[in-house]
């Protein structure tokens, strides 16, 4: 009314602007707070579209930003803001009707932009889909679809002369209404459709997609596996009807965790609410995509880095509109809105890759609890070797802690022994006792797997005279030599070279290679077995989005051969055809800079050890190192990963680090070295300031990061640790706000790790 009043009087566009704003200065309740796609701390107020309704929160909004219109998301609709309604500009576009999220999902990425100390706009940004984020609708444009018609009589002879057209109206029959585009996918053009349309054989329909398939109500398991005892006790406590509570499933490599997974899942889905789980790594996907596929029958939607944008958007409204009920996803997965949410799965919890390294430094499996809460469903965390985080809780009683302690079925727990490598002589990373073994398990037919955490061909390139050995320009890191291509590559930047053929510095000839990595164990290894194959698994031989499918397949059809790989190995797979893994090298994890070194050595031991004798065939592990005393090996042999890590557990107690206190590192990163420092002190002073305010803040700093330079920048850390949580983020959040304040240099870049993973 007030705008066709005015239109009336015939106002200029700037009249019109002030009246609207004194109307909405009147009205006083159309302030829009928006979170702004940005790198700063704050939320920016909009004036509500000239001439339409009121939006919602948790919508997509279109702003002025500066010079450019960016999409941003509306949080919060008030009748007050801290500037003057004059310095506002009204907002351009609302792209929905409705909200993006539901209320709890909502509120669960506000408390992680505050708990991770993250701009808010940059958190939403993270928790959408990139076509999202860039306008594209959030439903399924409606689109034709076809369906077939049955007349009473003469069908067949109708089309007794035309077979094509038949078996497209049996297709139609079979898989519903089809759009153009499926229809042409199934192998049928658009003249065959016509034919049958004008016999009047079809009719169409116009319509979303998801309303139109809905999955079949009957997605009970094939043939469920009978539970045993410990199965049956956990399936008992995770019980989804009783909402919000965070279970732990401590089991041993193949005790039938995913078993149980499946099962909950099975009551979930049968309540018609979708189950969320989330692996850690795209290579586990495709086996556990088929595993659920073949369960379960309704769709199971993927969610992981390989995915195009599109794929993503797809997947992203299928698990809104809740016509996804099983979503399967890596870390970001964790985001995804869920019409009817069931319950949220996270196996192999205690991995790294569920710790985001960059923007939103945030955790998978805390989000998930975190939205778990708010949702009122169950979590579960999975593992054989729960962090130390996940082991505390549960240990004092904030989670369940629910335990398979043996495995399931015919499968046996193998049997450990270790290689004193120090009195063994090894020729190329094999020692002697570790061959008669390998020649052993390969000739009674089964598979041996050797695990060595190291990829391409060799770690290092030296000069036999002078000692040089090839370094990154950009990094604090040795070049990797790499085989196919011959190049050198830096693991830790893009920075890649050609291998020299003299030293650079004395101008020798003679350079080698130092260590092995598995191209050169796969050469060596392929020679001395032969004829058995060897199968690498590393980074380098699974690039493309099928190859570790393929992979994993070859491996399934059990032929004897040998499997060499990388941490990639060590994760969940199921290969029932191995019996001998090996680990050449367990002393790497052994002298990490990293608190968490130890932790992670034993869980990748445990894991890797974890993949032998997953059937009825009995599996025997071998772990080579030079320290065999060494306690943290050797308790390895004779006790429990749940002893180990408690003995883990008590020494991080005395040294008061996580999880028996909060650490965050603030990190700050510089292409100029000078300025690196000068702003790294400027933080500590501001922080030790502070620290006369919030009591029982402990500072370290500022010191140069493990790796002091990667990728071309110079990398600080100020270490910020406190008994408590609440302390903790009230200190954090003032520090951020006061580091903003200030100026940082351009060359300069800093960020907060809350609950950091790694310190390096
Ligand atoms: P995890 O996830 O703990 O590694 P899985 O659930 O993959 O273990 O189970 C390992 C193997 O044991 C699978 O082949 C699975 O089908 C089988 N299995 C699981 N539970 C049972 C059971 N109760 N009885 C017989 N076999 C089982
Ligand atoms: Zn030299
Ligand atoms: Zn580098």
């Amino acid at each position: 009314m007030l705008l066709a009043f005015q239109f009336n009087a015939g106002p200029s566009s700037s009249d019109l602007y002030t009246a609207y704003q004194r109307f909405v200065i009147a009205s006083s309740s159309l302030f829009l707070k928006v979170a702004v796609p940005t790198p700063l701390r704050r939320v920016f107020d909009y004036l509500s579209v000239v001439g339409t309704k009121a939006p919602v929160a948790g919508t997509r909004i279109r702003v002025p930003f500066g010079k450019r219109q960016v999409i941003g998301i509306l949080l919060e609709i008030t009748d007050s803001s801290t500037l003057p309604a004059k310095q506002l500009k009204p907002a351009i576009e609302y792209l929905d009707s409705e909200p993006l999220f539901s209320a709890e999902l909502f509120k669960a990425l506000l408390w992680a932009s505050d708990y991770y100390q993250h701009p808010v706009g940059d958190t939403f940004a993270t928790a959408l889909p990139k076509l999202i984020r860039t306008g594209s609708p959030i439903k399924q444009p409606r689109e034709i679809r076809y369906r077939a018609l049955h007349p009473e009589q003469d069908l067949e002879s109708r089309l007794a002369r035309a077979p094509r057209q038949r078996e497209l109206l049996e297709t139609l029959t079979r898989r519903g209404p089809l759009s153009i585009a499926e229809i042409r996918q199934a192998g049928f053009d658009r003249a065959l459709l016509r034919q049958l349309k004008d016999k009047g054989l079809t009719e169409t329909s116009l319509a979303d997609q998801s309303e139109e398939k809905p999955y079949p109500d009957a997605v009970v398991s094939a043939s469920p596996i009978r539970p045993n005892p410990e199965q049956v006790m956990a399936l008992t406590a995770i019980e989804p009807e009783l909402g919000f509570r965070c279970s732990l499933l401590d089991g041993v490599t193949g005790s039938g965790k995913t078993e149980v997974y499946m099962q909950v899942m099975t009551k979930v889905l049968e309540a018609g609410k979708q189950c969320l789980l989330l692996v850690p790594e795209i290579g586990l996907t495709p086996q556990n995509l088929r595993r659920f596929e073949q369960r379960f029958n309704c769709p199971v939607v993927a969610m992981h880095s390989a995915m195009t944008d599109r794929e993503r958007l797809l997947a992203w409204r299928a698990t809104r509109s809740g016509c996804a009920p099983i979503v399967i996803g890596t870390r970001s997965a964790v985001f995804v809105p869920l019409a009817n949410p069931g319950i949220i799965i996270i196996d192999e919890e205690h991995d790294a890759s569920f710790k985001q390294q960059e923007g939103l430094r945030y955790s998978a499996r805390d989000f998930a609890i975190k939205r778990a809460q708010l949702e009122n469903i169950p979590v579960v965390l999975g593992s054989a070797t729960p962090s130390l985080e996940s082991l505390n809780n549960a240990l004092a009683g904030k989670f369940q802690h629910l335990k398979l302690s043996q495995r399931a079925g015919l499968a046996s727990a193998p049997k450990m022994s270790l290689i004193d490598m120090a009195s063994d002589p090894v020729s190329e990373g094999i020692s002697g006792a570790l061959s008669v073994k390998i020649k052993k398990h390969l000739q009674q037919g089964n598979q041996v797997l050797l695990f060595i955490n190291r990829r391409g061909y060799a770690p290092i390139l030296q000069c036999d005279r002078c000692r040089w050995y090839c370094k990154c320009h950009h990094c604090n890191a040795n070049m990797t030599v790499h085989a196919n291509p011959p190049s050198l590559r830096c693991h830790h930047c893009e920075a890649r070279t050609d291998i020299p053929s003299h030293c650079p510095n004395c101008k020798s000839d003679k350079i080698s290679t130092l260590g092995a990595g598995t191209q050169k164990l796969e050469q060596f290894l392929s020679t001395e077995y032969r004829p058995f194959p060897v199968l690498r698994i590393d980074r380098d031989s699974t690039r493309g989005r099928e190859a570790f499918a393929q992979l994993a397949d070859k491996i399934n059809q059990g032929e004897p051969s040998i499997l060499l790989g990388t941490q990639m190995l060590a994760k969940g797979h199921h290969f029932p055809d191995v019996t001998l893994v090996a680990i050449l090298d367990a002393d790497i994890g052994l002298f990490s800079p990293d608190f968490r070194g130890q932790e992670q050595m034993i869980q990748t031991i445990v894991q890797v050890a974890g993949r032998a004798g997953r059937s009825s065939k009995v599996g025997e592990v071998v772990i080579q190192t030079r320290y065999a005393e060494h306690p943290g090996i050797a308790s390895l042999m004779t006790q429990s990963y749940e002893h180990c890590a408690k003995a883990l557990l008590t020494e991080r107690k005395l040294s008061h680090m996580p999880p028996f206190s909060y650490l965050c590192l603030l990190r700050i990163e510089s292409s100029v070295l000078q300025q690196g420092i000068r702003f790294a002190r400027h933080c500590f002073g501001t922080a030790l300031r502070l620290q006369q305010q919030v009591q029982q803040i402990e500072l370290i700093g500022p010191l140069p990061a493990p790796m002091e330079k990667k990728a071309g920048r110079f990398r600080f850390q100020l270490h910020i640790k406190s008994a408590s949580r609440p302390r903790l983020q009230r200190f954090l959040q003032q520090l951020a706000m006061k580091i903003e304040a200030g100026k940082t240099p351009s060359q300069v870049r800093w960020s907060m790790d809350v609950d950091a993973q790694d310190l390096l």
